[in-house]
């Protein structure tokens, strides 16, 4: 029988997985199976070749125990319902895990962004905006980028909430340009945390960054930004990929060189002081730290015994599979899950919010500073709760965030 790969049917056995080892509240565990909200839209977008396309939306909202829905947006072909559900769930695990006060919560639209123009783009999440308005607000929703998304679509989503209530409100999207109240350091802030999650593991296993081989699948938001920050922090980077392909260079690679290369041809791809590299063979390296940083199941029961990282740290959302961090565990290979190891990004998100309400704003060393400190604290917290159970770091995490949900919903009790 081949694994299955419904991203939600994968969250649901990770969500069981805990669930027996913490002795979890059945009735606990029935609520935390179900989305509490989920909104699809159909709408049309006037194409600048005078055609109208229509294109499908959805916002889900996962548990809102512990505080307003807050998630990223996604922009991607394969986009559907049993993602979004799954991307939520991992949210509400994850502001968990860091101890934020929020619940959990994404979107996304089935859309190539590639294939549209700017003003197909801007229009499209005008529209989408709109449709799915009557979930947003500062103190209900608050959306983020996530693929195929960044600062400037925030931008056109706070444009478009503020003109729907008539007034400017920032703290509705986080993620977005500083000149309309977004955070220093937050475009870069889940690859920093991806770093420090890295080197907090290291370190607990009597290890250090410095001079570690890494190789990063992806180069958008948090693998270009973790990859530099490897880089700075003295780690060799052999191998990058996005989704044209895949380079290497054993020596390790210049990452501000191949910024400036991304920058003028928009690929890693023919970077002149690397080789190219089969994609798939990126996530099979021998190197100390492998970061999935694009998309989920990646590393999967086909391939996962022949991944010889030492660790995999997880930049991206559910890249690695149920059985292969079986397969993963049985080889020795450390797993950091994505609810601890990308909650950068969240945490600055949450930042971002704070300064935005109080319209008040904090320099990026305060922020970079709190992120850290947030960082190692639910490092350490998961740690000892691996040890405590005696089990692998996503399991300890779903102990350390299930346990604050679960938690919460007990002390709200079932209305009515
Ligand atoms: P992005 O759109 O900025 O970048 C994605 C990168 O992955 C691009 O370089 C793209 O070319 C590459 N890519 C796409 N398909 C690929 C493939 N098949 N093989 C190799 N590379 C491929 O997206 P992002 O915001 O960096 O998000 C990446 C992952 O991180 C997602 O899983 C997202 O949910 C997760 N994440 C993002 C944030 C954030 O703050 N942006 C926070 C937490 C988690």
């Amino acid at each position: 029988m081949s694994e299955h790969l419904d991203s939600f049917a994968m969250a649901q056995q990770q969500l069981a997985t805990v669930a027996t080892k913490i002795n979890l509240d059945p009735n606990v565990h029935e609520v935390l199976k179900h989305p509490k909200r989920e909104l699809t839209v159909n709408f049309p977008v006037s194409m600048r070749d005078g055609s109208i396309k229509m294109f499908t939306g959805y916002r889900v909202h996962h548990n809102l125990a512990r505080g307003p829905a807050k998630g990223g947006i996604r922009y991607h072909p394969d986009t559907d319902i049993s993602e979004v559900r799954a991307l939520a769930f991992w949210m509400t695990i994850k502001c968990a895990v860091v101890n934020l006060p929020f619940g959990g919560a994404k979107g996304g639209v089935a859309c190539d962004p590639k294939q549209l123009n700017a003003a197909e783009l801007e229009d499209l999440t005008r529209r989408y905006t709109t449709e799915i308005a009557i979930l947003l607000g500062p103190d209900k929703d608050i959306p983020a980028p996530d693929m195929g998304t960044n600062g400037q679509t925030m931008a056109w989503i706070m444009d478009t909430y503020s003109m729907l209530k008539g007034t400017t409100v920032p703290a509705v999207v986080t993620g977005k340009p500083i000149a309309v109240g977004g955070s220093e350091g937050r475009i870069e802030a889940t690859g920093r945390g991806v770093v420090t999650v890295a080197r907090e593991t290291l370190l607990s296993r009597g290890g250090q960054l410095p001079d570690s081989t890494v190789a990063v699948q992806g180069f958008g938001n948090v693998g270009a930004a973790a990859a530099k920050l490897f880089y700075r922090t003295g780690c060799k980077i052999q191998a990058l990929s996005d989704v044209q392909g895949a380079i290497y260079n054993k020596n390790g690679m210049d990452i501000l060189a191949v910024e400036d290369w991304v920058k003028k041809t928009g690929t890693v791809i023919g970077f002149p002081e690397a080789e190219a590299l089969d994609p798939a063979a990126l996530l099979l390296l021998p190197v100390d730290l492998l970061i999935p940083a694009a998309l989920q199941n990646q590393i999967t029961e086909a391939n996962a015994a022949q991944v010889k990282a030492r660790y995999v740290i997880e930049g991206a959302n559910g890249p690695t599979t149920p059985i292969a961090d079986l397969i993963l565990a049985s080889n020795g290979t450390i797993v950091v899950p994505d609810v601890l190891a990308n909650a950068g990004g969240v945490t600055v998100s949450y930042f971002e919010w704070v300064q935005g309400l109080q319209s008040f704003f904090w320099s990026e060393s305060e922020v970079n500073a709190k992120l850290e400190q947030i960082m190692v604290r639910a490092f350490g917290q998961v740690n000892a709760a691996a040890k405590k159970h005696n089990c692998d770091l996503r399991t300890a995490a779903y102990i350390v965030g299930v346990g604050r949900v679960a938690e919460a919903i007990t002390a709200l009790g079932i209305f009515p």
